[in-house]
């Protein structure tokens, strides 16, 4: 229980009931889902940890932003007012809507990929941002701090480019070969860490040296420059505003998924700093794979929604909320000795399954295990991100195995109190005392790509 005279920084004008199911019922529903939490339906499900994108809820001026959406078109009253917020924030000249991250993806990736042999390097790809640099022809290298994957460890910044591999990376492959640098911000595939502003300003200035653009895939941009107040010297007295200025500073490119710190259920940015020809390049291409450019895949409404929300998302009070959440729920299980991914980053909890289970091998998959007893438990919907979703080695067709089986707490944003997150730790901490009786899965059907949404699994003896 929380309290110490602080709570969540709103209340609730309208309500959207959740039914907790008995845990007999839950055997059955997860036999039926085929031991996949992706098939359950949601009414079944009482805390929904899938995800942190386009679940959250918006605020009544969000709503009421709305209802003035102008849907004309072209030119769209709509568009030039999230336009001036998305400049007013990033500072960058040229900006258009798309539907989702994926759509900006899609839309300025191939832009940079001007030959056959490119590569585009991060400090960790995004799935989705890994898939539409292949389908642009090019190759995706990862730069991560190597502290990233000492769990326990604690480190500031554990979303942070190596620096040492950054250079190497280039020098091997050529500077003209390198398409961008992809500063992702906070690095989802690393747990939500931040990445410091000493970070992104070195890589800045590397890419610069060498003549390389600089793209920021910053859905959790907010909840980075939060992580910089905090612990970075020189940025405690800074409003996060201006901390976010500085940070689009150091990128050419931002694309964006507005189902994060936009705080909407559906929407994304693509703003380029001031490059004309690739601006030119996007808005040609935009057409035919988004929408004409003052719409790109959004709608004047949802446009009026992401204006309000990305301010929001801004406001100090808000993210020291959204951070508390999170840390919150990790400091429970720690205390209890779960074993998680130290310390919690911006969006989720990661805990450790291959320390909770080192009696079920990679290829039964720890992390499907912890996650479907925790549903069975407690009503409550996570999902594995370990050797389940890594797949099969498209040569040789074995099962890779995942450096790290993690099962992720995703918190949605402004839609659990702290009572929701003490449901999810006590069923946690049960789950974890009962570890020795987890057993392994093998699989029923698996499909041949992305394979952890539909595959369905048989549970072993
Ligand atoms: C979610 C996400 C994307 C993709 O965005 P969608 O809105 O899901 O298409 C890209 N990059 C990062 C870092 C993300 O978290």
């Amino acid at each position: 229980m929380k309290s110490k005279y602080m709570a969540e920084p709103y209340r609730i004008k309208m309500v959207e009931p959740i039914r907790q199911t008995t845990r007999d019922e839950r055997i059955t529903l997860l036999k039926n889902a085929g031991y996949n939490p992706f098939s359950l339906r949601s009414e079944d499900v009482y805390i929904d940890l899938l995800t942190d994108s386009g679940t959250g809820a918006m605020s009544q001026d969000q709503w009421s932003a709305m209802m003035v959406g102008d849907e004309a078109y072209a030119g769209s009253k709509s568009f030039y007012k999230l336009e001036s917020v998305v400049k007013h924030i990033t500072g960058y000249k040229y900006f258009m809507p798309v539907h989702q991250g994926r759509g900006a993806e899609q839309v300025f990736l191939p832009q940079l990929v001007t030959k056959k042999g490119m590569y585009y390097i991060s400090n960790i790809h995004f799935d989705t941002t890994r898939a539409h640099v292949e389908l642009a022809g090019a190759r995706a290298i990862d730069c991560v701090v190597e502290d990233c994957y000492d769990i326990e460890h604690y480190h500031d910044f554990k979303g942070n480019f190596c620096l040492d591999k950054l250079e190497k990376a280039i020098a091997t492959h050529g500077k003209e070969n390198i398409a961008g640098i992809i500063m992702t911000i906070t690095n989802n595939s690393a747990g939500g860490q931040p990445v410091s502003m000493a970070n992104l300003r070195a890589v800045k200035e590397i890419a610069k040296k060498n003549g390389i653009m600089t793209i920021i895939d910053g859905a959790r941009y907010a909840e980075n420059c939060f992580f910089i107040k905090e612990r970075e010297d020189g940025y405690q007295d800074m409003d996060i505003l201006d901390i976010a200025r500085e940070t689009f500073s150091y990128g050419d490119a931002f694309l964006m998924s507005a189902k994060k710190d936009g705080l909407v259920n559906m929407g994304g940015i693509l703003a380029i700093k001031d490059n004309e020809a690739v601006y030119n390049k996007c808005r040609t291409y935009i057409v035919p794979m988004e929408g004409f450019p003052t719409y790109g895949g959004m709608n004047g409404r949802d446009m009026e929604a992401l204006a309000v929300g990305l301010m929001e998302a801004l406001d100090i009070h808000y993210l020291q909320h959204r951070i508390d959440q999170i840390r919150y729920l990790g400091d429970r299980l720690r205390d209890a000795g779960v074993p998680i991914q130290h310390p919690v980053g911006g969006h989720a909890v990661f805990v450790d399954c291959k320390a909770i289970c080192p009696h079920i091998p990679y290829d039964q998959f720890p992390a499907l295990a912890v996650t479907n007893a925790l549903y069975i438990e407690g009503g409550v919907r996570a999902v594995e991100i370990g050797s389940l979703l890594l797949g099969r080695d498209p040569d040789t067709k074995k099962n890779i195995q995942s450096r790290m089986e993690l099962m992720r707490l995703t918190i949605p944003r402004r839609v659990y109190t702290y009572n929701h997150l003490d449901v999810v730790a006590d069923a946690m901490i049960h789950v974890y005392e009962h570890r020795h009786e987890l057993k392994g899965y093998e699989f029923e059907y698996e499909s041949p790509i992305l394979r952890h949404f539909t595959a369905t699994f048989r549970p072993l003896k």
